[in-house]
């Protein structure tokens, strides 16, 4: 029996819930560290259609029609097929299997733990009927990022949770089988931490309506800077204003690569004399600047449908033997059953 070999090159995966259009939190939380790393590593981009029922669980047909939409927004900012393989979770069992070997490594305390499912429990209102899939999710995001044998995991800043977990579940199965079986992956965390919502909520997510997508036509990018709260103090052009978690400067922290020019409009608006209309109209041409080509290429995409089906087919088909070489391993390692051939 032996260990997985050292891969050569690192392997990078990350993947998205398709339970909505790709939005601006993704492209600074992930998407834009993805297409940098997809040149000389492994890339792997699971679209999380399974995970995604743990709290889709009445609409299924729903969350399929996402499919399609986030495979294009994957393209559209410039994820290429052939370095990265973009694939369908559920249509990939050896997942499913290597989740249930991984469910008897963790509790159901330290599930309950989790920060991140606390919030979004208490976001989707569950109140105590949690799916049991729903707080078990981490464990399966253990399993992806174990049967992919992932190094590194470039996540938005609400992941750091679920990367932990996957190291106690690594760490304890490579304990139990006594060597390194499987590489324990690294985050890649964005300085820029996590982008909160339109409305200034604490983070913009397909669920709580609050997000601008990157497909978004250039009037609803106008709607969206004119809908941003501001700071509520922040009355007249002449009251000083606060720029730290005033949406309308978060944003530009993100995105706009003129530093200088946001330096200097942030301490205008923090002495007084700034009004937020010059702030807007500043964000809303860098934003506008930024989604330009990014939808540009959606709609180049979206005209040539069977190339994209075919892109998932072949890059399923491929993450399907790479799945199942690591599950027959463990499998292996722990000494389960192996019928005669
Ligand atoms: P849902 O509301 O369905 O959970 P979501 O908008 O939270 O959707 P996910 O598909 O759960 O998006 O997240 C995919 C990736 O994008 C994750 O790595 C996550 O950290 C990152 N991400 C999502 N939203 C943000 C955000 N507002 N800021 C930074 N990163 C984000
Ligand atoms: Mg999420």
């Amino acid at each position: 029996m032996s260990d997985i070999p050292a891969d050569p090159r690192p392997i990078v995966l990350t993947g998205d819930r398709p339970t909505g259009p790709l939005h601006l939190g993704h492209f600074c939380g992930s998407l834009r560290n993805r297409v940098t790393l997809q040149h000389g590593h492994d890339t792997f981009v699971p679209i999380a259609d399974a995970q995604a029922l743990t709290d889709n669980t009445d609409d299924p047909r729903r969350i399929t029609r996402h499919v399609i939409d986030l495979a294009l927004d994957d393209l559209a900012v410039g994820i290429d097929p052939s370095l990265t393989t973009i694939c369908v979770q559920s249509a990939l069992p050896a997942l499913c299997e290597l989740t249930q070997l991984f469910l008897n490594l963790v509790t159901v305390v330290r599930l309950e733990r989790n920060p991140t499912i606390k919030e979004e429990i208490q976001a989707r209102g569950f109140g105590r009927d949690i799916p049991a899939g729903f707080l078990c999710y981490p464990v399966a995001q253990a399993a992806d990022s174990a049967a992919f044998r992932a190094t590194l995991v470039p996540v938005g800043a609400d992941q750091a949770p679920m990367i932990e977990q996957t190291h106690a579940i690594v760490r304890r199965l490579n304990r139990q089988v006594g060597h390194a079986l499987l590489p324990e992956a690294r985050a890649s965390i964005p300085a820029s931490g996590r982008l909160p919502g339109v409305d200034g909520r604490a983070k913009m997510s397909k669920s709580q309506g609050n997000a601008l997508a990157l497909s978004a036509t250039e009037d609803e990018i106008r709607a969206a800077v004119r809908r941003m709260d501001t700071d509520p103090d922040h009355l007249r052009v002449g009251d000083p204003g606060r720029v730290e978690g005033n949406v309308v400067f978060t944003d530009p922290d993100a995105f706009d690569p003129d530093r200088d020019t946001i330096a200097e409009l942030k301490a205008r608006y923090r002495r007084g004399g700034l009004g937020d209309t010059v702030v807007k109209q500043r964000l809303e041409t860098v934003l506008l600047d930024l989604l330009a080509p990014i939808r540009a290429s959606r709609a180049a995409w979206a005209h040539r449908p069977d190339d994209v089906r075919d892109i998932l087919r072949d890059g399923t088909r491929h993450a399907r033997g790479v799945t199942q070489a690591t599950l027959d391993t463990v499998k292996d390692a722990l000494g389960l059953y192996r019928l005669a051939p």
